[in-house]
């Protein structure tokens, strides 16, 4: 009997890597930079669309690898301009991703895994539970497969990137190599809970903009809304965020999505000040997007604003985030990709 040969997608794989794959399969590696710039630049779903490279090459290329690009299964246009995708990998995993447009900029919120073991209480990932983690190419996929050029790519729809470590940096070093996708270095986020050693892997192995997810600076209130604090507690990502020597173009930022009545009052806003007053660690103010069977409400504008204020003139840099795609369920905490 025939053994069945193993396909390998190319959207994962850096130029090293698919180098030797060719010089392995008897092809000529100097056409892995040409084969590349097609998947990633081009969005290419079959090897016959590339035409300079010889036909006798490309007609070996689908023997052993595939584009390992597929197109979202849906889509669906908010009200303020915003698009959510709803991809499926291969093995079936559905995940959600969220073009953002805004003048100039043109974001791409992508997810790192279906689902999320984290279990955030006020994240409607979180309570969806877990489904698998997505592979780099399938990262990777959800900025090159969409009908958008992007500008800046933040990896915070479904998932936790640190504990996807290994292929979110691999989709990192996709995404930003000039035989990638190219775009800046510093114009790629990676949002994380402080799963301690991916945060240090991150901080020292790329040079990603960081985001921390807090929602309170006191541990115990902290635990009892983001488990993960229990395993890593966020001080320790604060203390290597804090002691980082980044270059000014770095971006590490504080998330913090604002609850009322829970962690919107002063004695919260003095903690976050204490914290914070003289970093160079900035506080993005979150409106918080209801959960199914939540009680709990975001705090208005004008808490919001009143933090904003206070924090910056305590020298804390400090913005609100204006909310988007709410409307398709698109906005921060709302992705759950028909899991619930
Ligand atoms: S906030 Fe992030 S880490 Fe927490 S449950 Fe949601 S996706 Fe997971």
């Amino acid at each position: 009997m025939r053994e069945s040969v193993k396909i390998i997608p190319l959207a994962g794989i850096d130029l090293a890597g698919l180098e030797h794959l060719l010089a392995i399969k008897g092809v000529d590696s100097r056409y892995a930079r040409r084969i590349l710039y097609w998947i990633f630049r081009r969005g290419i779903r079959s090897f016959t669309e590339i035409n300079d490279i010889p036909k006798n090459v490309l007609s070996v290329l689908p023997e052993s690898f595939a584009t390992g690009l597929s197109s979202p299964v849906s889509s669906a246009v908010s009200a303020d301009g915003s698009v959510k995708y709803l991809f499926r990998t291969s093995e079936g995993l559905l995940h959600e991703t969220v073009y953002l447009p805004e003048g100039n900029r043109k974001t791409v919120c992508v997810s790192v895994q279906s689902g999320c073991r984290m279990g955030c209480r006020f994240c409607a990932t979180g309570l969806s539970g877990w489904r698998g983690n997505l592979r780099a190419g399938e990262i990777v996929n959800q900025v090159v497969s969409l009908p958008h050029d992007v500008s800046h790519v933040v990896m915070m729809g479904m998932g936790e990137p640190g504990d996807n470590i290994e292929e979110v940096i691999k989709a990192y070093n996709i995404i930003t190599a000039e035989w990638g996708l190219a775009i800046g270095r510093n114009r790629v986020t990676v949002s994380t809970v402080g799963v301690t050693p991916a945060v240090k892997r991150l901080l020292e192995e790329t040079e990603c903009n960081l985001t921390l997810s807090l929602y309170s600076p006191f541990s115990e209130e902290r635990r009892e809304v983001m488990p993960a604090e229990s395993a890593w507690p966020y001080k320790e990502t604060l203390s290597l965020m804090k002691a980082f020597k980044a270059d000014r173009n770095r971006r590490l930022t504080v998330a913090y999505v604002m609850i009322r009545g829970k962690n919107d009052t002063e004695r919260h806003l003095e903690e976050l000040n204490r914290l914070l007053t003289g970093t160079r660690l900035r506080v993005n103010l979150l409106p918080y997007h209801q959960v199914e069977n939540d009680s709990d409400c975001s705090s208005d504008a004008e808490t919001m604003m009143r933090f904003k204020h206070l924090l910056v003139t305590s020298g804390v840099g400090a913005s609100v985030r204006k909310s988007r795609g709410g409307d398709i369920a698109a906005a921060c905490g709302m992705l759950a990709a028909g899991g619930r």
